[in-house]
C-alpha cells in the first residue's frame, strides 16, 4: 500500500489466500490500464466480467466459488498472477519516475487538481465528456510520470443519466442509484472511524460532505458528497447528479467543489503549491484561500497576490455563452457572507468575477479564475487565439496577441486507450521499454517496419470484435422487448464486418454538426450503397438532458439511421460511455469530425483513435489543425474563418463529401495490392501513428503542464503564510 492513501481496501471477499491480492487489485484502478491486470479478472469467467460491465468488485462478489478454485489450479494462472502483483508493486513504490529523476527537488510540492468530473472508468460514470475524460486521463499519467498530485471532485451517487432512445428517435434519460460497495470508491474516516466530513455554509445552513478516496495508480482522487444524515433532504441530492438542476444547484455546488475541496484537502493534510483549476467550475477555491489567508492576518490585496501566485487555470469553452456566470441576485444570496471574511465589500468582491453584458453585470467564473491565477491556458493553439479575443477585455491596456493565455494542446493517455492487440504489437515492432519513450518521435519512425498484413490482421481482429459486440448488444436489446424491430437495425445488426467503417460518436451539441453529412440526403445515400464499395457510419452520442436542440439532432439522426434506403448502414448506438468509445476508436476505419470551427477547443477522441492506427477526417480545428500534416489523413474545409455560420455548413458538408467521394472511399476499395491489402490506407495509417502519437500523447500534455506551467509556480520561494 502507498502511504499517501488514507484508506486501505475492505477485503470482504474471501478469496483463497494464493490469489487475495486480487482484492487491492480490483481498489486500484491501476489494472484500468494495464490489460494484463484486468485479464486477471475476466479469465476467471469472461462472461461475468461481461455481465457486471468490467467491475471487479461486483465480479469479485459475485464469481463462482468452483471458478476461483480453477484459477489457483492454474498454473499458468498463478504464473501470471504473481508476475502482475510484482508489476503492480513496482510501479507503486517505484523511486525513479520521470519527476524524481528530472525534479527531485520538487517532490513535496503538490498539485492540487480540481475537475468538476473525472471519466476513469465506465463503472464510475462521475463525468459527461470530454472534460471528464481528459481530467482522468491526466490523473493516470500523473501516476505514470510520478507526479506530487492530488485530485478533488464529486461523487454523484446517480451520476450522469443512461440514455435509451425512443422509436422515434426522442432521447431518454434515466438516473441509476450507484451502489457504492460495487464501486472503486473508499471512505475516508477520521482516528475515531468516523466519516471524515467537511462543510461549507449555503444560505441559512451549513451543508456536510463526506469524503470518498479513489486510488489511481499513486495518485488519490478526493471526492465529495452530500447525501448523509446532518443534511436536509434536497442537500443530500445536492450531489447526486452531474449537471443537473438550476443556477441555484450549480452555485451551490460549486461552492462545494471550490471552498469544500480547499477544506478536504486540509482536513487530509495537504498544503498544495500548486492549484489547478481544470474549467472555471471549481474558481471558488480561490475564496477559500483568501478567506484563510486574511483570517490568518493578511490583507485583502496581500491575501489575492499569495492565493494568485500559485493558481493555474485552463479554460475549455470558446463560446462566451457556455462559460459559466452567475447573476449579481445569487451572488448576493449565496456569497455576501464571505466578502466581510475576505476584507473586501460588495463592490470589491463582484470586481473579482465581473462580465459585464448586454443583460447587466455578471459573476463570471471563468473570469474570476483567468484574473486570479499566475499560469492561463487554452487546449489548442486556435483555441487560444480565440480565448485571446473573447478574454481581451480583461487585459485592455495590451494588444489582443499579447493576452496572457498561453495554449497546451490536450492529449491522451496511451494505455487506457490503446487496443490490448495493438499493443502487443507495438511491444513487437517498437522494441522493448517503448511505453516509457511514448512521446518519443523517433522511436515512432519505426512503426513504418510494420508489414502491412501484420498491420491489417490487426485491425481485422479489432473492427471484428466492434461488429460482434454491437451485434450483441442489438440482440440484449431485442430480447429486453419494448422496441421495434427497426430499432434492432438502427442498433447495427446488419453491420457488415469488411464494409469501410466511419465512426463519428461524441456529445450532440449543435455546434459539432452531428448532421453535417445530411445536409444533402441523396449524396450522401448514393455514398454510402454502392454494391462494391459500400460504406457504413455508426453514431453514438448523449444530448445533455435539458438540451431540446441537442435531442432534436440526436432524433434527426435517428429518422434518416432508420430509413428503408439507409440500407442498415447508418447505425445508432445507445448509451455512449467510456466503453463504447474505446470500441469504436479501436475498430473503425475512420474517425469522423465536424465541429463548426473555431468552438472545438481541442477535441480528444480522434487522438484515441489515432493511437489505434484509426485515420482521422475533420474540420481544421482544434487539435486536427495541429496534428494533420497533408498525408496523414483528411481535412475538411480550410484553415480559414467564416462569419456566416450558413455559408461554413453548406462549404464544410461540400468539401467532406468530396473527401469522402474522391478520395477516402477510392483508397480503401481501390487500390488494393495483389494480396488484396490496402497499400495505401496502411500506409496513411503508419503515417499517422508515426506523426501523432507522440505529440498527442497525455505524456507529452502533463509534461508540458509541468514545466510550463506547474514548475514555475512549484519553484517559487514558499511563503510561511502559505499554510
Ligand atoms: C473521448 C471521449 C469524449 C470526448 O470526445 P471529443 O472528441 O472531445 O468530443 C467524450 N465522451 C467519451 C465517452 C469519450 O471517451
Amino acid at each position: 500500500m502507498i502511504e499517501i492513501f488514507r484508506s486501505t481496501h475492505p477485503n470482504h471477499f474471501t478469496l483463497p489466500r494464493r490469489i487475495e491480492r486480487l482484492a487491492e487489485l480490483a481498489y486500484n484502478l491501476w489494472w484500468t490500464w494495464n490489460p494484463d491486470a484486468m485479464r486477471l479478472f475476466l479469465r476467471i469467467d469472461p462472461l461475468l466480467w461481461e455481465k457486471t460491465y468490467h467491475n471487479p468488485i461486483k465480479f469479485l462478489r459475485l464469481v463462482e466459488r468452483a471458478k476461483i478454485n480453477a484459477a489457483v489450479q492454474n498454473r499458468f494462472y498463478l504464473e501470471d498472477y504473481d508476475r502482475i502483483l510484482a508489476e503492480f508493486d513496482a510501479y507503486c513504490t517505484r523511486k525513479d519516475t520521470w519527476f524524481a529523476t528530472t525534479y527531485p527537488e520538487l517532490r513535496n510540492r503538490p498539485i492540487a487538481y480540481f475537475s468538476m468530473e473525472f471519466g476513469l472508468h465506465e463503472t464510475l460514470p462521475i463525468y459527461a465528456g470530454g472534460l471528464g475524460i481528459l481530467s482522468g486521463d491526466h490523473v493516470k499519467e500523473a501516476s505514470d510520470l510520478g507526479l506530487p498530485f492530488v485530485a478533488v471532485g464529486f461523487f454523484y451517487t446517480e451520476g450522469y443519466f443512461t440514455q435509451r432512445i425512443t422509436e422515434d428517435g426522442w432521447q431518454e434519460a434515466t438516473y441509476t442509484c450507484q451502489e457504492f460497495e460495487d464501486l472503486p470508491v473508499l471512505p475516508v474516516l477520521n482516528e475515531n472511524g468516523d466519516p471524515e466530513t467537511i462543510s461549507v455554509e449555503l444560505p441559512g445552513r451549513e451543508v456536510e460532505a463526506r469524503l470518498w478516496e479513489i486510488h489511481v495508480g499513486r495518485i488519490p482522487v478526493y471526492l465529495l458528497d452530500t447525501n448523509i444524515d446532518s443534511n436536509s433532504p434536497s442537500d443530500r441530492t445536492l450531489s447526486a447528479r452531474l449537471y443537473s438542476g438550476d443556477l441555484e444547484m450549480r452555485i451551490s455546488q460549486e461552492l462545494l467543489l471550490g471552498i469544500g475541496g480547499v477544506r478536504a484537502l486540509r482536513v487530509l493534510g495537504y498544503n498544495p503549491s500548486v492549484w489547478h483549476m481544470n474549467e472555471g467550475h471549481s474558481a471558488f477555491l480561490i475564496l477559500e484561500r483568501m478567506r484563510e489567508l486574511v483570517a490568518a492576518g493578511k490583507t485583502a490585496e496581500e491575501a489575492l497576490k499569495i492565493v494568485r501566485s500559485s493558481n493555474i487555470f485552463t479554460t475549455h469553452t470558446p463560446v462566451p455563452a457556455g462559460n459559466d456566470e452567475f447573476p449579481l441576485w445569487l451572488v448576493d444570496k449565496y456569497l455576501s457572507h464571505i466578502w466581510p471574511e475576505l476584507g473586501m465589500d460588495r463592490e470589491q468582491f463582484i470586481d473579482l468575477g465581473r462580465h459585464t453584458t448586454n443583460w447587466g453585470d455578471m459573476f463570471s467564473m471563468p473570469v474570476l479564475a483567468l484574473k486570479q491565477s499566475e499560469g492561463r491556458n487554452a487546449v489548442s493553439e486556435l483555441h487560444a487565439q480565440v480565448s485571446r479575443k473573447m478574454w481581451h477585455f480583461l487585459w485592455p491596456d495590451r494588444n489582443e496577441r499579447e493576452v496572457p493565455i498561453t495554449h497546451i494542446t490536450n492529449g491522451v493517455h496511451l494505455s487506457t486507450w490503446l487496443a490490448r492487440r495493438m499493443r502487443y504489437l507495438f511491444d513487437e515492432y517498437l522494441g522493448n521499454g517503448w511505453l516509457e519513450r511514448q512521446d518519443d518521435f523517433e522511436l515512432w519512425e519505426q512503426v513504418m517496419s510494420i508489414p502491412d498484413q501484420v498491420l491489417w490482421d490487426v485491425h481485422r481482429h479489432l473492427k471484428r470484435k466492434l461488429a460482434y459486440y454491437i451485434r450483441e448488444r442489438a440482440r440484449l436489446l431485442w430480447q429486453k422487448g419494448n422496441v421495434h424491430p427497426v430499432q434492432v437495425i438502427a442498433a447495427g445488426v446488419l453491420l457488415d464486418p469488411d464494409a469501410l467503417t466511419i465512426g463519428f460518436a461524441r456529445r450532440f451539441a449543435p455546434y459539432k454538426r452531428a448532421n453535417l453529412l445530411l445536409r444533402d440526403p441523396d449524396r450522401l445515400l448514393r455514398l454510402i450503397s454502392r454494391q462494391d464499395m459500400p460504406v457504413q457510419i455508426i453514431f453514438a452520442g448523449k444530448s445533455h438532458p435539458d438540451h431540446e436542440g441537442g435531442k432534436r439532432l440526436i432524433q434527426e439522426i435517428y429518422r434518416f439511421v432508420k430509413r428503408a434506403d439507409a440500407a442498415g448502414r447508418l447505425v445508432f448506438l445507445e448509451d455512449y460511455d467510456l466503453n463504447l468509445a474505446r470500441y469504436l476508436v479501436q475498430g473503425v476505419d475512420v474517425w469522423l469530425n465536424t465541429p463548426r470551427r473555431p468552438n472545438e477547443a481541442s477535441g480528444t477522441s480522434g487522438m484515441k483513435a489515432a493511437l489505434n492506427g484509426v485515420l482521422n477526417c475533420s474540420v481544421y480545428d482544434g487539435w486536427w489543425r495541429e496534428g494533420y500534416n497533408g498525408q496523414n489523413g483528411w481535412a475538411i474545409g480550410g484553415d480559414v474563418d467564416y462569419t456566416d455560420p450558413e455559408a461554413q455548413d453548406e462549404a464544410d458538408s461540400r468539401s467532406l463529401y468530396e473527401v469522402l467521394e474522391n478520395e477516402m472511399i477510392p483508397l480503401y476499395y481501390r487500390r488494393r495490392t495483389s494480396d488484396d491489402l490496402p497499400g495505401d490506407w496502411l500506409y496513411m495509417c503508419k503515417d499517422a501513428l508515426r506523426t501523432i502519437v507522440p505529440q498527442f500523447v497525455m505524456r507529452r500534455m502533463v509534461k508540458e503542464y509541468l514545466e510550463r506551467l506547474y514548475k514555475p509556480v512549484m519553484m517559487e520561494k514558499q511563503t510561511s503564510f502559505s499554510q
